[in-house]
């Protein structure tokens, strides 16, 4: 006899400050649920009204075993597709019946997906200091806890302009974060010239743009970097300029990652195909989920692409265990981004008081352990979510800001 879907709910949650959002999906056999990430922080309330409104009534009685079945039909559900309330709320129901395969098929989800191909997975973390002696006391900390991976950014991504030093900006601007892109990407390059000198080249190092240069800019800053060797350029260029890449890629050796805010896979198929990229930066709830995620990384592989899932703070465990089985199991695997997830014993409080309560809300997460992650061998995902617990941090409504990103002249810049 097969089994349905017999309920979905909704846990938003804010353990560590961020909003996230979980879906729970509950099956007609008695004690069998799976819980899968839908977490879009800045809009929890349209994704949890796309969850409970639009899909419950659509899966309710389904079979849980359909799993690309029922993906295609909440893609193409509401005609109008892709965007990333949809996209999100999607991946939370995928996540979720991934995590009911496993169970019932009393396997790990990355046995599922063709089983382990590493037994850890390498990750990288963050560093983000004002100067290159704060920068280097949080890397040498990381480098104690076994970490060869580190993002290093100065002042976030280059915003932070004093508004009122004169000629910063424009009488009367807009409130925002003002951006400097000369100035950035002088003190980029020097700040990586200043870490090698110091640190050698034994460590892999990665910086991200975010977007938020010219493309003549980008093609100067990755050129400009190119003696200190990074392991990665992130999201140098928008979504709407990814035709640059093609130059990027002739004029420069550092190596290029692309594509966190992509919500399609058609998006990064010419990138791919014309190998104008090293490595895919997917956010994979921001794309659907596990179903298309693995896809996307099975074709990139043919051309020599490889996987860095994103893995930031806007995400719950759940996603981040979902990056960790897919790492485990992909042939083209490059890195993980884990953004400070650690067990309560750990020295991490140094750094981060909050981990303990995220830990409460959802044990059982993939457990750091020497610059690795390591996923348990639990049925499914192999996390569980303390529902009681929380309830103890519910999500909050401000107005979202550090998204206005301005240039010099105080126009809005993609952030
Ligand atoms: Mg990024």
């Amino acid at each position: 006899m097969s089994v349905t879907i017999k309920d979905l709910k909704v846990i938003n949650t804010a353990p560590e400050g961020i909003n996230l959002t979980v879906v729970k999906l509950i099956t007609s056999e008695p004690g069998l649920y799976g819980y899968g990430d839908a977490t879009f922080a800045y809009r929890y309330k349209a994704v949890t009204s796309y969850l409970l409104d639009y899909l419950k009534p659509l899966l309710i009685g389904r079979d849980v075993a359909d799993i690309q079945e029922l993906w295609s039909l909440m893609h193409q559900n509401a005609y109008w597709r892709d965007g990333g309330v949809e996209n999100n709320a999607i991946a939370g129901v995928d996540l979720a019946l991934w995590d009911i395969k496993g169970k019932m098929a009393s396997m790990p989800v990355y046995q599922l997906l063709g089983g382990a191909v590493r037994k850890g997975v390498p990750v990288y973390r963050h560093v983000d200091g004002a100067s290159v002696e704060e920068i280097c006391e949080q890397i040498s900390y990381y480098r104690e806890l076994g970490v060869r991976h580190l993002r290093v950014q100065s002042g976030g991504y280059g915003g932070g302009l004093d508004l009122k030093a004169p000629g910063s900006a424009p009488e009367g601007a807009y409130p925002g974060i003002y951006l400097n892109s000369r100035e950035y990407i002088r003190k980029t390059v020097k700040l990586f010239e200043e870490l090698r000198a110091k640190l050698g080249f034994e460590i892999d190092l990665v910086h991200d743009v975010h977007e938020r240069i010219s493309p003549a800019e980008a093609l100067e800053l990755a050129r400009a970097l190119e003696p200190y060797r990074l392991f990665f350029l992130e999201d140098p260029l928008p979504v709407n300029q990814v035709e640059y890449f093609a130059q990027l890629r002739m004029l420069t050796s550092t190596p290029l990652a692309e594509g966190e805010l992509f919500n399609n896979e058609a998006m990064f198929r010419t990138l791919i195909v014309r190998r104008l990229i090293d490595f895919i930066r997917v956010h994979i709830t921001q794309l659907g989920g596990i179903t298309p995620a693995k896809k996307l990384a099975i074709f990139a592989e043919q051309f020599g692409v490889r996987t860095a899932w994103h893995g930031p703070g806007d995400m719950s465990p759940v996603g981040h265990a979902a990056n960790i089985h897919l790492d485990l199991s992909s042939v083209n695997f490059g890195v993980q981004e884990w953004s400070g997830i650690e067990p309560p014993n750990f020295v991490i409080q140094k750094l981060n008081e909050k981990k303990g309560a995220l830990l409460e809300v959802f044990p059982g997460m993939p457990e750091f352990r020497r610059g690795y992650v390591y996923a348990n061998d639990k049925p499914g995902l192999g996390i569980e979510v303390n529902e009681q617990e929380a309830l103890k941090y519910p999500n909050h409504d401000e107005v979202t800001t550090w998204t206005q990103t301005r240039g010099q002249d105080g126009a809005l810049v993609l952030p």
